[in-house]
């Protein structure tokens, strides 16, 4: 049992990497959402505490596919983006067609489902280019209720009365995670039918136009490790500070040489940290670049590494060579650049070594990041320099 729920766990992080990568609109909204594990069958989305929670059941994550586990969570997210499950019942009194309506918009487009699920090819008289609530009005019936329509077997739709009950806030955290997807320029071809029926529901959020928004510039540039070498030298300049040298003669005793040391200008190192996203598996050529890199910028710079999935795990700082558990899943970018983490550390430099999908900060910082990406990533953000890590 507890071998089993550990299993599933796994498999919805592996599921929700999956839609993050296929589909960043929707997985970088699940992303942030409380995942659970419950008795509750399927799976199905509720409001817990003060969050948008996802439950599921280990015994049905473990019993379908990984891609149909991204099916069903792509089902998920819809309903909620969509505005299903603000969709008061007792103002569409024909709960079975109110459920074939909204079954078959979420299931448009997948064909890897488990179970039964309710699809639009079993609804010809419905039309193609439309939403929930014409097909709604298509398919009630006054005199020969759906009412008797069996319950869905792919999710529960039971705690969308929470949701519907904590609709400002609801919205508000949908609101706060496609800001962040919209600011970080990633591309949202794949979610471009997703991103239009969620704005339609929410005029409110994401309300740059589609085209405007794939035109926005791209505020990122591309630097070498060369450069960021050349500009720590930089700023790290010979004059910068002072304190002792005991390779330079001392004014009162320079026969003492090496023994008593002089005050001369030093050479400061830049505090740095260079934070590694252990969110998915990291292989040795990775690290071992990762590794060089940071040994090449040891002169200049005073390396703390950082690693962080989802929450920052590890600090320690860098030593010659680089070996790390792989993560637990999950991303978040935001933790390691909060001003008070930056502040505590007096951080004046963040490299953050990622293959890039995940929440950012909307602004920049107050110090200076370079992603440095891994697997051809892309950068999360709008905002730093661009380092390519090759491996
Ligand atoms: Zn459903």
């Amino acid at each position: 049992m507890a071998t089993d729920a550990l299993l599933a766990a796994s498999a919805m992080q592996v599921g929700i990497r999956r839609l993050l990568d296929r589909h960043p609109l929707l997985g970088g909204i699940v992303a942030q959402w409380r995942v659970a594990a419950s008795d509750i069958g399927t799976m199905g989305v509720c409001w817990e505490g003060d969050r948008i929670a996802l439950l599921y059941d280990p015994a049905f994550v473990m019993a379908i596919t990984r891609d149909q586990l991204v099916g069903v969570l792509m089902h998920e997210v819809r309903h909620v983006v969509y505005g299903h499950c603000f969709m008061d019942p007792a103002e569409w009194p024909d709960w079975g067609a109110l459920r074939i309506a909204q079954e078959v918009t979420v299931n448009e487009g997948l064909d890897d489902l488990p179970g039964q699920p309710i699809v639009l090819s079993d609804y010809p008289q419905l039309p193609l280019d439309t939403d929930t609530r014409e097909r709604y009005g298509i398919l009630a019936t006054t005199d020969q209720p759906n009412a008797g329509f069996g319950d869905p077997t792919l999710d529960s739709h039971d705690g969308w009365r929470q949701l519907r009950e904590n609709e400002t806030m609801v919205t508000a955290q949908i609101r706060s995670a496609v800001d962040e997807i919209l600011a970080g320029g990633i591309n949202l071809k794949d979610d471009a039918e997703d991103l239009q029926r969620l704005r339609r529901r929410f005029p409110s959020i994401g309300n740059r136009s589609g085209s405007a928004m794939e035109r926005l510039p791209q505020l990122t540039r591309d630097i070498t490790v060369h450069e960021l070498q050349r500009d720590l030298e930089a700023r790290t300049g010979w004059a910068r500070t002072r304190g002792y040298r005991f390779d330079r003669p001392s004014r009162r005793a320079p026969h003492l040489l090496g023994v008593v040391p002089a005050i001369a200008p030093v050479r400061r190192k830049v505090k740095a940290n260079a934070v590694v996203d252990t969110s998915g598996s990291i292989d040795g050529a990775t690290l071992a670049s990762i590794s060089a890199i940071l040994s090449r910028l040891a002169d200049t710079a005073e390396w703390t590494v950082v690693e962080c999935d989802a929450a920052i795990q590890r600090e320690y700082p860098f030593s010659g060579a680089l070996d790390m558990a792989e993560g637990r899943g999950g991303t978040d970018f935001r933790p390691p650049l909060e001003s008070a983490f930056l502040e505590n550390r007096q951080t004046e430099l963040v490299v953050y070594f990622t293959d890039g999908l995940g929440p950012a900060p909307r602004q920049q910082p107050q110090v200076d990041v370079i992603w440095a990406l891994t697997k051809n990533g892309r950068p999360p953000a709008s905002w730093g320099l661009v380092l390519r890590v090759e491996s």
